[in-house]
């Protein structure tokens, strides 16, 4: 063979069985090969089918992909999953997969603005209908879902951005006594949680705590294998897959995912309490604190309350958000370094004023996502910017 020939076709170095690497390894080729056209023509066949029998095209399956899907479906108790180019693709693919001309969906007034966006504007487009329910009124919810035949419900918990957390085994109850599909958007309480209810199918910003360090982007859907082998074959033809470099770091990000998680829940109590005794401050939200309205019931349905904080400041949160030095105005949550945004801007610019009470959106509302930076030094940060 000439150098040019040879230069395309190496002898592959795959290490023996009993000799594996000890980090799962990037497979960063979008083909896989077979002895024979029959073998590729089985793995196909089963992939259209939903079921793992090999690789041939990374947009279908890859082994990096298939191993981290495999470890979040493990992680959120349940027995399999799908992974996507980003959260709201996961979101979008679902929409796609199970709703059709003439179905109806319900979302909430504080579910994520993508999540409102895609069921309410575009999905209307292809003739799908909607409602827009409160988390906390879920006699309207179960009356509407008794008398509407209604497809899919999807819900958040604790919520964005003011950390309601919604009464999941209710909201779950209902939507199966009428045979509506329920999904619970988990992304804000992490895959450990919420595993004991009859949930459906969750889906997960991977973009957030999984990967943890706010470089790489990512989601997920996962459920039961039936409910998930019934959408791999829409999902890879909609095409938003996890890239297999994306997926190792997010499998890279996981190791650590507890480590991570417990430190940045620790801050955020600290930091929530002090808040709580700081004059400067209005009202603070975090579902630890006995002062949250709905405590009791994440007490109840969380093991950890989570490292989001929302507060009322009494001054201007634009000046506020200009002197903090540690807190970093960015999108996004859940990364080590901690994060602010204001919240009317962010997160209230479609609602109506009565809908952004309902939400406890005010003017003077802001979000904090906690790091794992000393929680003291975190505290300074805010008492000088508060000042
Ligand atoms: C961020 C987020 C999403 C979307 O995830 P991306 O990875 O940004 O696409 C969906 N739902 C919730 C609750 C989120 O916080």
């Amino acid at each position: 063979m000439k150098k040019e020939t040879r230069l395309n076709h190496p002898d592959l170095v795959l290490p023996a069985a009993q000799n594996p690497p000890l980090i799962e390894p990037i497979y960063q080729s979008v083909k896989f090969t077979t002895p024979d056209v029959s073998d590729m023509e089985a793995i196909a066949a089963a992939s259209a089918a939903g079921r793992d029998e090999g690789y041939f095209y990374t947009r279908i399956s890859n082994p990096t992909v298939r191993q981290l899907e495999l470890t979040l479906a493990e992680l959120q108790g349940r027995e399999d999953a799908i992974a996507f180019a980003s959260g709201i693709a996961a979101v979008s693919t679902l929409f796609l997969a199970h709703l059709r001309a003439g179905d109806h969906v319900v979302v909430f007034k504080e579910s994520y603005r993508p999540t409102r966006y895609l069921a309410r504007d575009l999905m209307a487009r292809f003739g799908v209908t909607c409602s827009l329910h409160a988390i906390e009124k879920l006699d309207v919810l179960e009356a509407e879902l008794a008398t509407r035949k209604t497809k899919l419900l999807i819900f958040e918990s604790p919520t964005n951005p003011m950390l309601k957390i919604a009464d999941i085994a209710r909201i779950c109850a209902a939507a199966r006594s009428h045979g509506t599909l329920v999904v619970l958007d988990n992304t804000f309480a992490g895959p450990h949680q919420h595993a004991d209810f009859e949930v459906d199918l969750y889906i997960h910003s991977l973009t957030k705590f999984v990967s943890g360090h706010g470089d790489v982007m990512g989601g997920a859907i996962i459920g039961s294998k039936a409910l998930i082998a019934a959408m791999k074959r829409d999902s890879y033809e909609l095409g938003a897959c996890l890239d297999p470099h994306a997926a190792y770091l997010i499998q890279r990000g996981l190791k650590t995912y507890f480590l991570r998680y417990r430190k940045q829940c620790e801050n955020a109590l600290a930091v929530a309490r002090f808040l709580e005794s700081d004059s400067r401050v209005a009202r603070v939200y975090y579902p630890g604190l006995a002062s949250h309205p709905h405590h009791a019931r994440a007490k109840a349905q969380m093991q950890d309350f989570g490292t989001m904080v929302a507060i009322d400041i009494r001054g201007d949160v634009s000046a506020f958000i200009r002197k903090l030095k540690l807190f970093k105005l960015a999108a996004s949550l859940g990364s080590t370094d901690s994060l602010v945004v204001p919240v009317l801007s962010f997160f209230g610019r479609d609602l109506t004023e009565e809908e952004r009470k309902e939400a406890w959106i005010t003017p003077n509302s802001v979000r904090l996502s906690l790091g794992v930076e000393d929680s003291s030094d975190l505290i300074e940060d805010l008492k000088q910017a508060l000042g």
